[in-house]
């Protein structure tokens, strides 16, 4: 293949790359950085756009503000939201540094909502407990009214410039450089310019985020297309239990922003057509602070029942008004435009159509909880791959494990970000020079580009990129929903894998080089592809319930097979399917056995 003039490769050397600018990505690079390490993010939009920045409802810690709570209870209630999916070890290390790691954002400038006393304002969310199940709701989620992931990611942005990280924004991943001796750096593009650009480092961190965009609706951001899994895919490693994505029970009926479970936590509450408090029939104890997928189940089994609410009866109210409108304007600020924006109701007056709808990507690249990526080696499932380390929703540590608890995530991309930051100093200790690398090593990060300038010469009849991206989405909303089966997830699978060679024949229109947002969107897509494929063929496989994987045909939880993770690679272009244990020993309690989720 022949080059363009402006195709040079320009070179770059830092310590540590940060694929990332989210909160973990952010939390991760102002350790290394305050440490005295030449950290590097490289990201794909300008950094406080990352999608922490939309999250609403608060991050998790026991710091007892409101009432008694414990970190031990924090991570009992972890470990049953995960379905007994999560590792426990993973999940004892976030829940005990949860209280410290709040007083520290506290401390760097992050503008938490106050109680009367002073102290941080707490609310309750979803599936939190005292006294292990036994002691009534705990308020344990910690919040900047309804901006909490905002005011997080521009103190950490703040501290990052104070610190000196190198920012390279706007730039896109396009392939990691690996060899049998681990991760050396990555092959970017710069959207602005249009040019090649390698990254040498000892450390390469992924920091990518979710993958909620390979469904049709969803409240995830344009930006969360799974790009960190797929660069590990491309490199022949693993990802790890793609099939659980959650469903938030409260989207905005038929076009997906996120209604935030702090309207729960506040008191508001779900109704069904004929006004009833449907969720007291599905957790008589927890009711509408049941956990996300039993709420999400509940919504759907209503509509399926006859009970939705509108014209197609295909959604659930969600009624706030009775809050009063002085607690809706000062603790759910942004809930009440995004209601009047986006369904055209004024929430403080009426209630607000809900639906559930794509969130949470549980799933991501394997790590252990220093954030080393790992893969199987013989017998070893946990084998680090040196060199590369992932963190945040792109990661799977897995403190989520089937289903994600409310304000964990943000308590997950900080904590591990951290956990990361300490691990990278130590591994940089041994790392003394860049080591030589293949001379044709950006190659394959440059090809992935240029065939899709080529693509432009395609015909007319060739399909769009938005059109198999469109389609794609459809067959993931479609096939892999709330409630799945055998018929209609082996229907699935079929039409994602017809749906490679279209990708292979697919084109774009705009050829120049400068800000090219249609190669952007194409290079996003295969990466979505790549993840759907593996999400496909993971959720067919599980033949049990659990957390967000719901069967109809295998309405059971099933420990004696299932309770374990499972592998996904791409080889010579076929998905391949393996599993691996799932971690039950804490570092220093006992283990929480499974037992039945109830709520
Ligand atoms: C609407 C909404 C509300 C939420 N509310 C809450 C909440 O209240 N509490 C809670 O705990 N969790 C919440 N979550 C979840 C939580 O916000 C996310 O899981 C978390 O913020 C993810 O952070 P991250 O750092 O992993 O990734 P992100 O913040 O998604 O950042 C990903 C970064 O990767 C970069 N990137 C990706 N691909 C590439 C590439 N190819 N090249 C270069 N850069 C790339 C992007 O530019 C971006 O900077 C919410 C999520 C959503 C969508």
């Amino acid at each position: 293949m022949t080059y363009l003039s402006n195709d040079k490769v320009e070179n770059h050397f830092h310590d540590v790359v940060i694929i990332g600018s989210g909160g973990a990505g952010m939390q991760c690079a102002l350790d290394l950085a305050d440490a005295g390490h030449r950290v590097a993010i490289v990201t794909k939009v300008l950094p406080t756009r990352s999608h922490t920045v939309a999250a609403q409802g608060g991050i998790n810690a026991s710091l007892g503000n409101v009432d008694s709570d414990h970190w031990h209870w924090h991570m009992y209630d972890t470990v049953k939201g995960s379905d007994y999916l999560g590792d426990q070890d993973a999940i004892e290390y976030m829940c005990r540094a949860a209280p410290r790691i709040v007083r520290g954002l506290e401390h760097q400038g992050v503008a938490f909502s106050r109680l009367k006393n002073g102290t941080i304002y707490q609310r309750p969310f979803g599936g939190q407990s005292r006294g292990f199940g036994d002691g009534g709701q705990a308020s344990r989620t910690c919040a900047a009214a309804d901006r909490t992931g905002h005011a997080i990611l521009q103190t950490l942005y703040q501290q990052n410039l104070r610190a000196g990280t190198h920012f390279y924004q706007e730039f896109f991943a396009l392939d990691l450089i690996t060899d049998d001796d681990g991760c050396h750096g990555v092959m970017a593009w710069d959207i602005a310019n249009g040019t090649y650009h390698m990254f040498q480092a000892k450390a390469v961190i992924l920091a990518t985020g979710g993958a909620g965009r390979i469904f049709k609706i969803t409240t995830n951001a344009h930006i969360c297309t799974g790009d960190g899994g797929a660069l590990t895919l491309g490199a022949g490693l693993p990802v790890e239990d793609m099939e659980f994505f959650q469903f938030h029970p409260t989207g905005i009926a038929d076009v997906g922003p996120l209604i935030t479970e702090a309207v729960r936590g506040e008191g508001g509450y779900l109704l069904n057509s004929e006004g009833e408090r449907f969720m007291e029939r599905y957790a008589p104890k927890d009711k509408d602070l049941a956990c996300r997928d039993v709420v999400s189940r509940a919504i759907a089994v209503e509509v399926r029942e006859g009970r939705g609410c509108g014209p197609n009866k295909d959604h659930a109210l969600l009624k706030l008004d009775h809050l009063g409108e002085e607690l809706i304007l000062k603790r759910l600020p942004n809930i009440h435009e995004l209601a009047l924006r986006f369904a055209g109701v004024d929430c403080t007056k009426v209630p607000i159509p809900v639906q559930p709808t794509m969130h949470y990507t549980m799933g991501g690249i394997p790590t252990n909880r220093s954030a080393e990526v790992v893969y199987r080696q013989g017998d070893d499932p946990e084998r680090v791959f040196p060199g590369l380390f992932a963190i945040g929703e792109g990661a799977c540590v897995s403190v989520h494990g089937a289903n994600r608890l409310g304000g964990n995530s943000l308590l997950e991309i900080v904590v591990f970000g951290h956990a990361c930051g300490v691990r990278v100093q130590a591994y940089l200790q041994e790392q003394h020079y860049h080591p030589p690398l293949d001379p044709d090593c950006w190659k394959k990060g440059v090809d992935r580009v240029e065939r899709w300038f080529k693509s432009t010469q395609h015909g007319d009849e060739k399909p769009k990129v938005a059109q198999v991206r469109a389609r794609m989405q459809s067959i993931m909303q479609d096939h892999f929903s709330v409630y799945r089966t055998e018929d209609v997830m082996s229907e699935g699978v079929d039409a994602i894998e017809a749906l490679v060679d279209e990708l292979e024949n697919a084109r774009i229109e705009d050829a120049g080089r400068i800000f090219n947002t249609d190669l952007i969107e194409a290079l996003e897509l295969e990466n979505m592809m790549a993840l759907a494929r593996v999400t496909a063929a993971g959720a067919h496989a599980r033949t049990e319930s659990r957390g967000a994987h719901a069967r109809d045909d295998y309405p059971e939880r099933d420990d004696q097979n299932w309770q374990k993770h499972t592998l996904a690679t791409i080889k010579a272009g076929k998905v391949e399917l393996d599993y691996k244990p799932v971690r039950t020993i804490p570092m220093t309690v006992e283990s929480f056995p499974p037992k039945k989720r109830v709520y």
